[in-house]
């Protein structure tokens, strides 16, 4: 770095501008990006995405306040979802990840199971720590708080955190602030499950963090595509909305790794006789044993089956 660069962090990209927050003062700056950047042979529609850290240095002959983003530094790791037109080419969500939080609800939408496994699968893939935030619990009745504690259950023994709020009526957020707090969460989850009413609850002042990007951002088309990061406090906590992105996506996985991304398959198919074994038809496969036995949860098994298949038709 020569003495005219400064480090920050980029908290929002329309693929032609950028945010980026400085590191020293906190100011925030609008970048641009010259020249090619390409991102481990894959053609990205994004070379930079929230959450990059990133050098910069102020753009001559420009407005005040602009800057050129001459570096991206190393990521550690980053959240992609690949074209499903092409195979190579893909689109960066976020970037340097604490955690992956997918918001859920059983009512007023119900959340499937295979969009929650899904879901945490992708995490897996990234290697990124996945909770699990059931939402509108002041809707449930005593049937919906029986099955959530059943999930709950579930999900808990396989390493997910399970958190249940009511984003409009619980006075009481504690857990959950400590569990976001001074980490970079990226939030999931279908519309309508609570994730906005859930942020604007945890960052009274949200809207004023948005209003300064519409200005340029809505002249891009795909606007709406993009994560965001807001800032939640002065301890580097940032919460990341994913508005429109539906599925995360999954690295690529050939079919006998997908087994990886499931904890439960991952500790039962060390011990299955084939060390290819797709568990659905070899003999002495000790997932289907487990699956059998109810050891191993039938909606987690008909979740790997059902990226499997979809995996095989992307071939
Ligand atoms: P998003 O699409 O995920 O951003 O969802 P919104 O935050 O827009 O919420 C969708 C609807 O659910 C709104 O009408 C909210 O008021 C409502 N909602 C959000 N959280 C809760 C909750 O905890 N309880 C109840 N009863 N309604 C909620
Ligand atoms: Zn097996």
């Amino acid at each position: 770095m020569n003495d005219r660069q400064r480090k920050g962090l980029v908290i929002r990209s329309t693929g032609s501008w950028y945010e980026i927050l400085d590191e020293q003062t906190n100011e925030v700056l609008k970048g641009r990006l010259r020249g090619k950047f390409k991102i481990q042979g894959l053609k990205v529609t994004n070379p930079i995405a929230v959450g990059d850290y990133v050098t910069y240095e102020p753009e001559k002959n420009v407005e005040e306040g602009t800057v050129v983003i001459t570096q991206i530094l190393k990521r550690e790791n980053y959240i992609l979802r690949k074209s499903t037109r092409k195979k190579w080419h893909g689109h960066i969500i976020a970037a340097n990840i604490d955690q992956a939080m997918v918001v859920a609800t059983l009512v007023m939408p119900r959340t499937s199971l295979g969009f929650i496994d899904r879901f945490l699968v992708s995490a897996e893939s990234f290697r990124i720590p996945a909770i699990i935030l059931f939402n509108k619990e002041d809707l449930l009745t005593e049937e919906g708080k029986a099955l959530q504690q059943e999930l709950m259950d579930l999900y808990e023994p396989l390493g997910y955190k399970c958190l249940s709020i009511s984003a409009l009526n619980s006075d009481n957020l504690n857990e959950l602030e400590q569990t976001l707090k001074g980490k970079k969460t990226l939030i999931a989850g279908h519309s309508g499950v609570g994730k906005s009413t859930l942020i604007n609850r945890l960052i009274p002042d949200v809207h004023q963090q948005t209003n300064d990007i519409s200005t340029y951002a809505n002249k891009g088309k795909h606007t709406t595509t993009y994560a965001e990061m807001f800032l939640a406090d002065e301890e580097g906590t940032f919460l990341i909305d994913t508005p429109g992105i539906k599925e995360l996506g999954i690295m690529n996985v050939e079919e006998n790794e997908l087994g990886h991304y499931f904890p439960e398959i991952r500790e039962a198919m060390t011990e299955c006789k084939f060390y290819n074994c797709s568990h659905t038809h070899e003999p002495d496969c000790h997932v289907l044993d487990k699956v059998r036995s109810g050891e191993i949860a039938e909606s987690r098994y008909f979740s790997y089956l059902s990226i499997l298949e979809d995996e095989d038709n992307r071939r």
